[in-house]
């Protein structure tokens, strides 16, 4: 493995593509779920109708200038777009930092901004879409190829989670009448299982389940936490930091043995 060059200009140009795929995030995770054409069709202002010209649509500082609302009718503009441009340009600048060389920073980069919309999406809307699932998956497999390429591992660990994600939300819901851990969520774990070596699978569903409960306790009024309560984001974001930090993980294991 080489290590990547720490340079600044490295960092500056991820933090870049970060908020230039962010907005592209928040445009996605804006249309997908209602069934507009991503491809097609120009931003516009929901308000007034409004084509965005390019003072309109740089990231952050658009909406920094215009002072949070829109240039032409002066409706107020979500902070979500600035906050998920910035957050989509830490993630990018993080993963430079982390991922231990460049096949797997480039993997790692196409995996951020569709991680970051369907945790939006599923926020939002409360489903995981199969047409963001199925190039993760894609993903998971360019990863595993890259990593320790044991495919019969990652398919057998993909395997019993769908079973047992399946199987446990089938006697939840005859049990109780509502649905457990929901199909997508089943479905992201079984992503993960194929990209991730055993063990850092294992922690990373750990911390998921750990993160989903924090969450779930912090966020949610107790009478409909069950309902209310979607894992997707946790996973995702346990999923993102074992992607990133995973060989560190496996490093420290193998020093500490
Ligand atoms: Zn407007």
């Amino acid at each position: 493995m080489t290590a990547l060059p720490s340079s600044g200009a490295l960092y500056a140009l991820l933090a870049a593509f970060g908020l230039i795929f962010g907005s592209f995030v928040t445009a996605l995770s804006y249309r997908l779920p209602r069934g507009e054409s991503v491809a097609h069709g120009r931003s516009h202002c929901p308000a007034c109708g409004h084509v965005l010209a390019v003072p309109d649509l740089i990231p952050v500082l658009s909406w920094a200038l215009n002072k949070g609302a829109c240039r032409h009718c002066r409706t107020r503009v979500s902070w979500r777009y600035p906050a998920i441009e910035m957050l989509s340009a830490a993630l990018f600048v993080g993963a430079g930092a982390l991922a231990p060389d460049i096949p797997h920073l480039v993997l790692l980069l196409a995996m951020t901004p569709i991680m970051l919309a369907l945790a939006i999406i599923d926020i939002e809307h409360q489903r995981l879409p199969n047409s963001l699932l199925l190039p993760l998956a894609i993903l998971a497999v360019a990863w595993r190829w890259e990593g320790d390429k044991d495919f019969l591992t990652g398919m057998i660990a993909a395997a019993v989670t769908l079973v047992l994600g399946f199987g446990l939300d089938a006697v939840h819901k005859a049990i109780s009448g509502r649905l457990g851990l929901g199909m997508g969520d089943t479905k992201l774990l079984a992503i993960a299982a194929l990209a991730l070596p055993l063990p850092v699978f294992l922690a990373c569903a750990g911390m998921a389940g750990t993160v989903a409960v924090v969450i779930g306790l912090l966020s949610v009024r107790p009478a409909n936490w069950r309902t209310q309560m979607t894992f997707g984001p946790a996973i995702l974001a346990s999923y993102w930091a074992a992607l990133a930090a995973g060989s560190h993980l496996i490093g420290a294991l193998l020093t500490a043995a």
